[in-house]
């Protein structure tokens, strides 16, 4: 069977669907998460799914027995992701998984965000558990930016510290397509750099004024002041840290990358800023 983790969250439901669409019947397929009333929406597409959490290696065992194949997808706790990921790795190496395919982050192996390290070490891990993979690196979500355009248009202003540097960013679905392409592909890549076509955050200033009508201009600024600006609204210290340091990461171009990969595996071109601008408005 194909097994999906993290299917309970946006990108590994979008992937069930993805799989479903591409002719997988829904039996043999098996959706994994905590969250026990989004699994109920997903047994609602018909898919099998059963309770797993990274961090209890016997609900991993249980989950992958009989499984060929397993999306997993990256967890979302920040910081305490390793150990977690290790427990996954260890569980498909014993339940002879033939391919992991794993969601990691544009250019893991070179990137210098702090996002990067936790990918970076699941990438070697995999590697060295031996275990046949594919390496699906996902540069930015779109929606990381489209479902700010209500605070970009507050203000008139793209604020972050990202300078002129490049986001390949694309859509989750897109995104989810693309690793459910490669989770059913005969001989998938060992490496998948996947992202949009790129854009500069000006760019994408100039796509929200010019699909709303409203004037917002990227207003470019230290990244200490974005850390002092997003606390000053409320976000978490830790997690604007975070954003900052992304937003450096896109100015040396971390999150940038061609476009090849992920028209490969979509046998198209992903969602441009421009349509995914207009979906949200
Ligand atoms: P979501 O937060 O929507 O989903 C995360 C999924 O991971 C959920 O299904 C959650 O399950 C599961 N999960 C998290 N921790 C655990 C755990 N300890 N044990 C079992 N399951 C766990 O994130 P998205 O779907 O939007 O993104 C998928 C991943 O991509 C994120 O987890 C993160 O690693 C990464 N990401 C990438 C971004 C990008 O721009 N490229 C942006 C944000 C995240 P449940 O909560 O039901 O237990």
């Amino acid at each position: 069977s194909l097994v999906v983790t993290g299917a309970t969250g946006h990108l590994g439901r979008l992937a069930v669907s993805a799989l479903l669409a591409k002719g997988v019947p829904a039996d043999q397929v098996l959706a994994l998460g905590r969250d026990e009333e989004r699994l109920a929406g997903l047994a609602a597409l018909g898919v099998r799914t059963q309770r797993a959490d990274y961090g209890d290696r016997a609900s991993l065992d249980a989950a992958f027995a009989g499984a060929e194949r397993v999306l997993f997808v990256s967890g979302s706790e920040v910081g305490n992701r390793l150990p977690q990921h290790h427990n996954v790795i260890a569980a498909a190496k014993d339940a002879g998984v033939q391919l992991l395919a794993y969601t990691s982050i544009a250019n893991a192996d070179t990137a210098g965000l702090t996002l990067a390290v936790e990918h970076k070490a699941t990438e070697e891990a995999i590697v060295a558990s031996g275990v046949p993979h594919t390496f699906l690196r996902n540069s930015w979500y779109l929606e990381n930016y489209t479902d700010q355009l209500p605070t970009y248009l507050q203000h008139g202003a793209v604020l972050a510290a990202a300078g002129d540097g490049k986001v390949s960013a694309a859509t989750r679905a897109d995104f989810a397509e693309a690793a459910a392409s490669a989770l059913l592909a005969e001989q998938p890549a060992a490496v998948y750099e996947l992202g949009g076509a790129g854009f500069t955050l000006a760019e994408l200033a100039a796509t929200v004024s010019e699909v709303t009508g409203q004037q917002v201009a990227y207003a470019d600024v230290p990244a200490a002041e974005l850390v002092a600006t997003l606390t000053g609204a409320g976000v978490p210290q830790p997690f604007a840290e975070v954003l900052a340091d992304a937003d450096l990461g896109l100015a040396r171009g971390d999150l940038y990358v061609a476009p090849t990969d992920l028209e490969t595996l979509l046998g198209r071109p992903a969602t441009s800023l421009a349509d995914a601008v207009r979906a949200a408005v």
